[in-house]
């Protein structure tokens, strides 16, 4: 601009100088305008979204792992597809900003130390695990399957800090849930203990000095109980089938087994009656949330005979009980084997969506 407005002789614009400087700020006009009121815009409609969503209220955060892909044979029976189809029906659906869509880091040795023996830690990390513990686990060995299994349990620590940053109140983890894995071995799928891992580490952290784990996952959480057994800081609950895997069950601080074929009404009746009674002994700061899939009626595993809509209730009753009082939730996938994996997806999508679209203001507890 100062170019066109060169002064002549007396110190003056000429009448063409003049000119030429008008044709510029019109052309300035034209070219930043509507960028402007975009921005605007931009400004307007997040100050009226954060109006709406409450105040303090903050976007929920997402951890996925699914392109850490685990190396599996031709015809394994785990389903490493869902995560895929789950993060695309996210993404698909915008129920979070693209920017909280977040890759999620590998948990570090010392935060996965918290949880496991240095010993096996070292052991799974060098590919030194027995053919026989590698059959208890279902998993050939290869770097991928650690890299996925450090990113799993990372995926769980980001979400439980991310619930647990100022208004979010909740996160989640498109995985995890690997509630098999005990302290010195892994099995059932179940490398490292994620919901263990990240329990420990916000607690090592400060952000939170009790926590209770949730744990709606078909199979017994055996492996967590089994860490937590003499750690009053962690209550551990578990739903499950009497007679599903695992076999030998551990004791968790609250156990409800349920019979083979337990209908929606069925389970649902037994969750309300035990979540109110674990919220209240475990006092907690952190809830971590296992919202296994594998419940559901046409499940290879589950031998239990819910429906989507049933889980959907189930997702609801354990996420507003939170809310009620207040206590911020991480929430992993687990489980999910149904013979078709689009409704692992779905049954997994459901619950991210709830959350995703359930209002969590600080505030709400208080009138709800
Ligand atoms: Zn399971």
């Amino acid at each position: 601009m100062r170019s066109n407005l060169v002064a002549n002789q007396q110190g003056l614009p000429t009448e063409s100088e003049i000119a030429s400087s008008h044709t510029a700020l019109l052309a300035m006009t034209v070219v930043y305008l509507p960028l402007l009121y975009s921005i605007a815009r931009g400004v307007a409609m997040k100050w009226v979204t954060g109006i709406i969503s409450g105040i303090g209220d903050q976007a929920m955060k997402i951890f996925k792992t699914d392109h850490f892909v685990l190396p599996l044979p031709d015809g394994h029976r785990f389903p490493v597809s869902k995560y895929a189809l789950l993060r695309q029906r996210v993404e698909a659906a915008s129920l979070v900003p693209p920017e909280d869509l977040i890759d999620a880091p590998a948990a570090r040795d010392e935060e996965i130390a918290r949880a496991h023996t240095a010993e096996y830690l070292r052991r799974v990390q060098n590919g030194e695990l027995t053919e026989k513990e590698l059959r208890r686990i279902g998993f050939p060995w290869s770097p991928q399957m650690v890299e996925r299994s450090r990113r799993s349990s990372g995926a769980t620590i980001a979400a439980a800090r991310a619930a647990l940053a100022e208004g979010a109140q909740r996160a989640v983890n498109l995985a995890g849930g690997t509630h098999h894995a005990f302290a010195d071995h892994g099995e059932g799928y179940c490398v490292f203990n994620d919901a263990a891992i990240a329990a420990r580490a916000v607690q090592a952290e400060g952000l939170a000095q009790r926590v209770v784990i949730i744990d709606c996952d078909v199979h017994q959480g055996n492996g967590t109980a089994k860490i937590f057994e003499h750690d009053p800081s962690v209550f551990t609950f578990s739903i499950h089938g009497a007679k599903n895997f695992p076999f030998h069950k551990e004791t968790s601080d609250l156990d409800v087994a349920l019979i083979d074929g337990a209908d929606d009404a069925t389970y649902l009746a037994a969750l309300r009656e035990a979540l109110p009674v674990v919220l209240d002994r475990a006092q907690a700061d952190l809830a971590i949330y296992l919202a296994g899939a594998d419940p559901y009626f046409d499940d290879a595993f589950g031998r239990m005979k819910l429906t989507k809509p049933g889980l959907l209730k189930r997702d609801r009753f354990v996420l507003e009980s939170c809310r009620a009082v207040s206590l911020p939730v991480a929430i992993t996938m687990a489980g999910g084997y149904a013979k078709h994996p689009e409704d692992v997806a779905d049954i997994h999508f459901q619950t991210v969506k709830l959350a995703a679209e359930m209002k969590w203001d600080r505030n709400r507890a208080s009138d709800a």
